[in-house]
């Protein structure tokens, strides 16, 4: 009989668990399935995917989790990653949000899409001691035109120091095969610029962040001391809510010159982002006039940008580096922006300039 394989790191029950935090659309569920066909068809492991989603939406969270173990026994569980031997946040933003870093082990490996040092992701997280991968797959996908989970699942294999790189390529070239056979090499090229262009630093217990002292294999949340479902219990929160972790790279930049404070986007905007103040028209009369938007609270929907009809709300990359071009695919397929441009008329798609968006006009 072939000897089984055992996975290098697990926890008390046998399971090797990963967590990956994002939001829709960033392609974090997708990233799972294949991490986990890549351990169980690959490396030989029994294993499970599962996500976790809100509402089916680009910008709400998303949880996806994998769970591998011994061939030789069943994965029975289905529940939440509590304590992952390997977190990946998808976006930084979410890294200001409760609970995204919780359970990371003393010794866990943790990997973020994030373009800032390493240093300073670590102090986000709020790191005590353990290993750090940073990548910026947002540029990576940028460059290669293609969406940065496949450069995260680069960084999440260079990191777990285990996983075979060839298996997990081959997971992905299988995975567009079937749906997107053009976009197989590119993805290849990106999951492999991720491998190697992910920052890797191990971070001893030097006193800085509280360390994480107790491992239990109690799930932190169970029936005896979850909320209560349908109650708020932090009231006022909608004053300190942050949708920025929600936006994809993309926000709407307001033109006070442009404005003819007509009030469209303050009607059409979901989340009540637009702020006015007392002012004067164009007349000179006393007049609400438009402040612009509070980007605290914006999610990046752009459905302002598409109802202004005077071009004083402009779609812009959150990334200086870039601009609203055509190598701004982001993460979405092709028609994500289908009705976003300057003139307010459907986006172009140029793959012939090896461009994906122009602005019209
Ligand atoms: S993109 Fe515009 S419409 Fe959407 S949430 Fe932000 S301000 Fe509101
Ligand atoms: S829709 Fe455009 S012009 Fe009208 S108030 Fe908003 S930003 Fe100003």
């Amino acid at each position: 009989m072939a000897k089984l394989m055992d996975l290098p790191t697990k926890n008390e029950l046998g399971y090797f668990e990963m967590r990956l935090e994002s939001v829709g659309g960033l392609g974090a569920n997708l990233a799972g399935q294949i991490l986990a066909e890549a351990l169980v068809m690959g490396h030989g492991f029994n294993g499970a995917h599962f996500s976790s989603y809100g509402s089916e939406k680009k910008g709400s969270p998303v949880k996806s989790f994998v769970r591998a173990c011994r061939a030789d026994r069943e994965v029975r569980s289905s529940s939440p990653v509590e304590r992952p031997h390997i977190l990946v946040v998808f976006h930084e933003c979410l890294l200001k949000l409760d609970g995204i870093a919780s359970g990371i082990l003393p010794d866990g490996k943790v990997v973020v899409n994030s373009y800032h040092e390493m240093d300073d992701v670590r102090n986000m997280l709020y790191l005590p001691s353990g290993t750090l991968g940073v990548v910026d797959a947002l540029n990576i996908a940028l460059e290669e035109k293609t969406r940065i989970n496949t450069a995260i699942l680069g960084a999440v294999v260079r990191v777990s120091g285990w996983m075979r790189p060839d298996v997990v390529r081959e997971t992905i070239a299988e995975a567009f095969q079937s749906k997107h056979s053009s976009q197989v090499d590119a993805n290849l090229r990106t999951f492999d610029r991720g491998f190697n262009e992910v920052r890797v630093q191990t971070y001893e217990d030097d006193g800085k962040f509280k360390p994480i002292t107790t491992v239990s294999s109690e799930p932190l949340l169970g029936y005896r001391n979850a909320p209560i479902g349908g109650i708020i219990i932090n009231p006022g929160n909608t004053g300190s809510k942050d949708l920025s972790a929600s936006r994809q790279g993309l926000y709407p930049l307001y033109h006070r010159d442009r404005c003819i404070d007509c009030g469209l986007c303050t009607m059409t905007c979901p989340d009540y982002v637009f702020q006015w103040e007392k002012g004067m028209d164009k007349r000179g009369r006393p007049a609400m006039v438009l402040r612009g938007p509070n980007y605290q609270y914006c999610k990046g929907c752009m459905k302002c940008v598409e109802i202004c009809p005077v071009d004083a709300l402009t779609l812009e990359c959150e990334r200086p580096e870039f601009k609203y071009t055509a190598d701004v695919q982001l993460w979405g397929p092709p028609d994500a922006l289908g009705t976003m441009s300057r003139e307010n008329e459907p986006a172009k798609w140029d793959p012939e300039e090896g461009h994906y968006w122009h602005r019209v006009g």
